[in-house]
């Protein structure tokens, strides 16, 4: 099943209802390989000449938050949502401080401690996010 028809399916199971403007959102946070925010998104789709203004993004992706469809990122300047874990594989955040850039890490850093605690109890699911400068900021 691709990444659309997982989505869409589990939209239809939501019964929420799947209305342009969402389904114009969903596509861009899925054509959007990294964490997307409602202005990129807006931008996005005006410059594909949809007409949909911002405040109606923030609302659909507070609703697909709320059915955890996508995962909110918070960052000081804004928030940037992607597809949320059950639609992703297992990935980590590196944020740049400089530029705001979220860039995914897709090799877990954790996985070998997560054994050494074994003794604690089996861990389920682990995040976290990493701050830093990014490469391009750094020159
Ligand atoms: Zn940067
Ligand atoms: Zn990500
Ligand atoms: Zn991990």
């Amino acid at each position: 099943m691709s990444i659309n028809d997982k989505v869409y399916t589990y939209i239809q199971k939501s019964h929420i209802r799947l209305t342009q403007h969402m389904r114009a959102v969903i596509d861009t946070i899925i054509e959007s390989k990294t964490p997307i925010e409602a202005k990129s998104i807006y931008t996005q789709l005006k410059d594909n000449h949809k007409s949909i203004d911002l405040s109606t993004i923030h609302r659909i992706l507070e609703k697909l938050h709320s059915i955890q469809l996508v995962d909110a990122i918070y960052r000081e300047k804004a928030t940037s949502y992607e597809l949320s874990s059950q639609f992703l594989p297992h990935h980590h955040h590196f944020t740049c401080s400089e530029c705001d850039t979220i860039i995914d890490i897709d090799e877990c850093l954790i996985d070998p401690l997560l054994s050494s605690i074994s003794h604690i109890g089996k861990p389920i699911s682990h995040s976290f996010e990493i701050q830093g400068i990014c490469k391009s900021c750094q020159k």
